[in-house]
């Protein structure tokens, strides 16, 4: 039976949404192994962030509390990991696979003497061993992969856990403490926000997705016109980006952003599997495109055939008619 962790991500507004999907994640693992899933949330003063998580079922929701986890370092972030994980031998311990985790988890795999197996985007249990899967070769094979030795540390990409699919219980919330000192391996002197454009897609709700068939840096406002009226952030595909049109935060894909937004509009972008890999995870994908057979259209829920100049304004003047409605 194993023991499943779930270090779950918070950010100023809550837990992160990756790591609602990859609390889903455990609880699909507990059942088909058998095991049970156990939340951690850790900073300085975070019960209103495990209260959020009350209402899952989970085994419990543990709370990790120090003044040096007020904001993350990598260092003190591996440290109370790792004293965490020694104490209560969790067998598995799953991360969202976010740019903090990308950042920590391999120090804290190696601080452990631990297998990691990162971009999990399914698993299956096989005569009581768990196998994961996870794309590789820039998402053009995915890979079977049984990790050896315990604990088994994985992160869980994007999109592929769905937070709707959660079980609802009753969790309790308890204290977890550790007998290390703690100490931030770096002061943080100040946080700005990145004039203008840095952009977190992971986290957006909704994302219009600009490809190569828009035309030129100069065409690009009416992909921004319908960011404007759908409330959403811009995205793209990489061939805009290598041209310059929009800055790299901007890339999704398997060299880019992974994104599972409720709604991502392509618009002039064919459907590559390197784009596929990053946004398949959306829940609901609406795709222009004058060529009838693109890729795209394979993933797409709904889909346009038709030229993007003319479609998208049609398509603004249609939300703005039905605002408010
Ligand atoms: C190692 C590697 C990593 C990569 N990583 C990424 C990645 O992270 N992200 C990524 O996106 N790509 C990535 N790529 C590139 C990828 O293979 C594709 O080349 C790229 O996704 C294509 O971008 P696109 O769809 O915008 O352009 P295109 O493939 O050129 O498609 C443009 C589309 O626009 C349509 N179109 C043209 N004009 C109009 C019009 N007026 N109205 C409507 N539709 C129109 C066309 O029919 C066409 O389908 C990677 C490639 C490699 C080799």
């Amino acid at each position: 039976m194993s023991k499943i962790w779930v270090v779950a991500q918070t950010r100023a507004d809550g837990i992160h949404p990756m790591a609602l999907e990859t609390l889903v994640a455990g609880q699909e693992l507990a059942a088909a192994s058998g095991g049970t899933v156990d939340a951690l949330v850790m900073g300085d003063s975070v019960s209103a962030r495990a209260a959020e998580l009350a209402s899952w079922e989970l085994g419990s929701v543990q709370t990790l509390e120090a003044p040096a986890l007020a904001a993350y370092t990598p260092g003190a972030y591996v440290a109370a990991l790792a004293a965490a994980i020694r104490a209560n031998a969790p067998d598995i311990v799953l991360f969202p696979h976010t740019y903090q985790t990308v950042d920590h988890v391999p120090r804290l795999a190696q601080a452990l003497g631990a297998a990691l197996v990162p971009e999990v985007v399914s698993f299956e249990v096989r005569d009581g061993a768990v196998i994961w899967r996870r794309p590789v070769l820039g998402g053009k094979l995915q890979a079977d992969v049984r990790a050896k030795g315990s604990p088994i540390l994985a992160s869980v990409q994007a999109g592929a856990f769905s937070a709707s699919d959660r079980r609802q219980g009753t969790a309790q919330v308890s204290a977890l403490s550790i007998d290390v000192e703690l100490e931030a391996d770096r002061e943080i002197l100040g946080v700005e926000e990145v004039a203008g454009e840095h952009i977190d897609l992971s986290a957006a709700d909704r994302v219009v997705a600009a490809g190569r068939g828009v035309g030129g840096e100069d065409k690009l406002g009416v992909v921004h016109d319908l960011a404007k009226a759908l409330k959403a952030e811009v995205g793209a595909s990489r061939p805009v980006i290598d041209s310059g049109w929009l800055p790299r935060d901007c890339q999704i894909g398997s060299s880019g952003q992974t994104i599972s937004p409720k709604l991502y509009f392509g618009v002039g972008i064919s459907g590559a599997i390197q784009h596929l890999v990053g946004m398949k995870g959306s829940q609901v994908i609406v795709a222009v495109n004058k060529d009838k057979s693109a890729p795209i259209f394979g993933v797409a829920d709904y889909g346009i055939v038709g030229d993007l100049h003319e479609v998208i304004p049609a398509v603004i003047q249609a939300l703005e008619e039905t605002e408010g409605d």
